[in-house]
């Protein structure tokens, strides 16, 4: 194989989709104060109804760029006096990433992280972020970066909202309430949106039955 085409070879292997083992998935709880519960759709513990994101892990990444090019590389876009990687004001680090003799920029943070985590938390996500520029795992950023604001729990969950998953998610009148007037707020009462909450607040009531005066907002189960 000549040079030029082991090039090719190389960064198509990044565009190949990630296999499901290689995919995590992060929930998002509709709200910070949302009760904790065990979640059917991931198996995890958290505050439901949720959103599910997916997004690639370090260890995936890391496996997919040395398959493509055994030899890659990583470093800092400036030094500190100090000789070390230069994080800006926001504690963001800029690096360039070169694969297969092909180098782009990216950018990563600490995700909320601290100490000796953040760094390293900083490094991955720029990885990733300059991971996506040669077009690595590419569909899941399609839906927006998965980990942008993972770890601090006041924070709102990542757009777009999947409105379904949220619908899904819901357990009772109230949260379907919540849902109708959140997607109402933002303008996101497609006719989807509409069935998915008409069929899921007939679920709800079917699997127990519940006082709902003063929910007139949510659609009649019919
Ligand atoms: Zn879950």
């Amino acid at each position: 194989m000549s040079g030029a085409e082991s090039v090719s070879v190389g960064l198509a292997r990044l565009r190949e989709p990630f296999l499901p083992n290689e995919i995590n998935t992060l929930p998002k709880p509709f709200s910070k104060d949302s009760k904790k519960a065990n979640c059917p759709q991931c198996g995890g513990y958290h505050g439901m109804p949720a959103a599910h994101l997916d997004y690639v892990g370090h260890a995936a990444l890391t496996n997919r760029l040395l398959e493509a090019d055994p030899q890659w590389t990583w470093t800092p876009l400036a030094l500190g006096p100090d000789g070390l990687p230069k994080f800006d004001s926001t504690g963001g680090l800029w690096i360039k990433l070169t694969i297969c003799g092909v180098t782009r920029l990216g950018y990563g943070d600490a995700q909320g992280k601290s100490g000796a985590n953040a760094i390293k938390e900083a490094i991955g996500d720029a990885l990733r972020n300059a991971g996506m520029r040669f077009g690595a795992a590419l569909d899941l950023w399609h839906k927006g970066d998965p980990l942008e604001v993972t770890t601090d729990e006041d924070a709102p969950i990542a757009e777009p909202i999947v409105w379904t998953d949220l619908i899904a998610a819901a357990t009772t009148v109230p949260q379907l309430t919540e849902i109708y007037n959140r997607a109402n707020t933002v303008n996101q009462l497609t006719d989807p949106v509409m069935l998915a909450l008409k069929a899921r607040k007939a679920e709800v009531l079917a699997e127990a039955p519940q006082d709902v005066s003063g929910d007139a907002d949510v659609p009649p189960a019919e």
